[in-house]
């Protein structure tokens, strides 16, 4: 039984772990390659683009993979999309795994937006000093705002970005004691994340509601049709081992 995990998450290193120890399932976990030096799972691992739907079918067909787990990150739309395309091609089962979103709770102020573009729309009027955290690619989308952006990504981002931009350089978990530092060290106005859900980046959502802080929450994309959600790891790893 080969089992190919497309990753790129900390789910997708956990489920890598389950199913490679105390398993007979051959795993290989599947890196995009764009973190430059990746948290690596236990297993077997490769890493770089497939080349498309053509590409993931073939890579699926040449190493006898007998079903695929999508644990990528919610956002990572393409690969997703390919994958439940190359899934029916090679008539492999394909399980999605997704942590849940994140929920408001009362005192938070979050602003709900379908993408980075009305992210950057939502800013009007929200203050001049913005947490910005949703991740080094799309900051071209706030590159015409006039506010200060703290950008926060694990590996230096690429113009075209705002003006005013600190970049700060940093992985998760983050603690809340950190991001309450942080916002008030930075007297942050407004935080922009992504609905990316997990207890790893979830502090600064704590400490933006403890400090009155307004939320933009960019919402995820549907996971494609048809395709069966698990919420962890474990429930991935049944599913594989079912
Ligand atoms: P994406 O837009 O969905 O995918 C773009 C292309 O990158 C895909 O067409 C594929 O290239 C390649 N790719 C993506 N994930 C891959 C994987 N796990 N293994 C092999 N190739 C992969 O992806 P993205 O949003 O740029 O994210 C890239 C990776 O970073 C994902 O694996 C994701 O789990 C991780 N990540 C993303 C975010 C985010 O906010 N988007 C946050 C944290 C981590 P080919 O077409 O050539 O196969």
């Amino acid at each position: 039984m080969h089992v190919l995990i497309l990753g790129g998450t900390t789910e997708a290193r956990t489920l890598a772990g389950l199913l490679h120890t105390g398993t007979d399932v051959r795993v290989t976990s599947s890196l995009a390659g764009r973190v430059a030096s990746p948290r690596l799972p236990e297993g077997g691992v490769r890493i770089g683009g497939f080349g498309g739907v053509d590409g993931l079918v073939d890579w699926v067909r040449e190493h006898g993979v007998d079903a695929v787990i999508d644990a990528t990150h919610p956002f990572a739309e393409r690969i997703s999309f390919n994958a439940a395309r190359a899934a029916a091609t090679a008539h492999v089962p394909l399980l999605a795994l997704r942590r849940p979103g994140w929920v408001p709770v009362a005192g938070d102020d979050w602003r709900s937006v379908a993408s980075l573009q009305e992210a950057a729309g939502a800013l009007d009027g929200l203050g001049d000093r913005v947490f910005l955290t949703t991740g080094r690619l799309g900051l071209a989308a706030f590159a015409d705002r006039p506010e200060w952006f703290l950008v926060r990504s694990v590996d230096a981002p690429d113009a075209p970005m705002p003006v005013r931009t600190e970049v700060l350089l940093d992985r998760g978990p983050f603690t809340l004691e950190g991001e309450r530092e942080l916002l008030h060290r930075h007297r942050v106005d407004v935080l922009v994340t992504k609905d990316s859900g997990g207890a790893a980046t979830a502090p600064k959502l704590t400490a933006a509601r403890e400090a009155g802080v307004p939320v933009v929450v960019v919402r995820r994309p549907p996971v494609p049709e048809g395709i069966p959600v698990a919420a962890t790891p474990q429930e991935a790893a049944a599913w594989a081992l079912s």
